[in-house]
């Protein structure tokens, strides 16, 4: 099932960026494997899946031990800064990040292990008050100058969640809030590539309007089992 849905999700995503004049190749596919197991991951690998995305720190790290650089680690969930050092030690890119205080402790764990840690922030671009990330946009250009200051942090986009919603115009508006902030950012002399929007429900959108990070768990795994443990899978 797996094989066949990474296919079909393929040949959407294609079609959406023949649609919409972009170049498929611009498009990083992660797949979200929160709740899945390591049969699953395996399977996605032996598919073509190269990146993963996980959103709880101590998933990351016992998956990590298991797989390792085998394939290529993001991190996308709310990030506590106790967990930190497990999420900078797997994670090629941290999508999630939202506080000056994150930032530090990030550039800290990164130092002690030696590596440079590309990173995204999260902006909040909608009202639903279960969703993390930054408001406003003076807070955004505070943080990411906050970012070049510090050596081992590597500020290289933006990441959103869309509102929770059928109605595709504010799902829109959303993707198109974190658009227009990367190029205000840019015409400040920021070099951000990383635009990390669109899930299962709205990736579609996301690539019209400018996605190169989309987020897929649901449309290559299938529905998530929280009764379980991965473990158990
Ligand atoms: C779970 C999750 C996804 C994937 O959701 P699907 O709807 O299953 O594609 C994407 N982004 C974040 C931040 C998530 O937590």
């Amino acid at each position: 099932m797996i094989a066949e849905n990474i296919k079909r999700l393929r040949e959407e995503i294609q079609n959406t960026c023949m649609a919409s004049g972009r170049n498929p190749d611009e498009i990083k596919l992660v797949a979200v494997s929160k709740y899945f197991g390591i049969k699953a991951i395996t399977e996605a690998g032996n598919n073509g899946i190269t990146d993963f995305g996980e959103n709880k720190a101590q998933e990351l790290r016992d998956k990590y031990k298991i797989l390792g650089n085998k394939v290529t680690w993001h991190f996308i969930g709310t990030l506590q800064k106790n967990k930190v050092k497990y999420v900078v030690n797997a994670a090629a890119l941290i999508h999630s990040v939202d506080s000056q205080q994150l930032v530090d402790e990030i550039n800290k764990q990164a130092i002690k292990l030696g590596k440079v840690q590309d990173i995204l922030l999260e902006v909040k671009t909608s009202s639903e008050e279960t969703k993390g990330g930054i408001i406003g946009e003076e807070k955004i250009f505070q943080l990411a100058e906050y970012c070049t200051v510090l050596a081992n942090v590597n500020l290289i986009g933006l990441m959103t969640m869309a509102p929770f919603t059928d109605d595709k115009t504010a799902i829109r508006k959303s993707f198109k809030e974190l658009r227009n902030l990367k190029d205000n950012l840019n015409k400040q002399g920021y070099k951000l590539t990383g635009l990390s929007m669109g899930m299962t429900s709205d990736y579609k959108i996301a690539i019209e309007e400018g996605s190169t990070i989309i987020r897929i768990g649901t449309a290559i795994f299938g529905p998530r089992d929280y009764s379980k443990d991965w473990r158990e899978l």
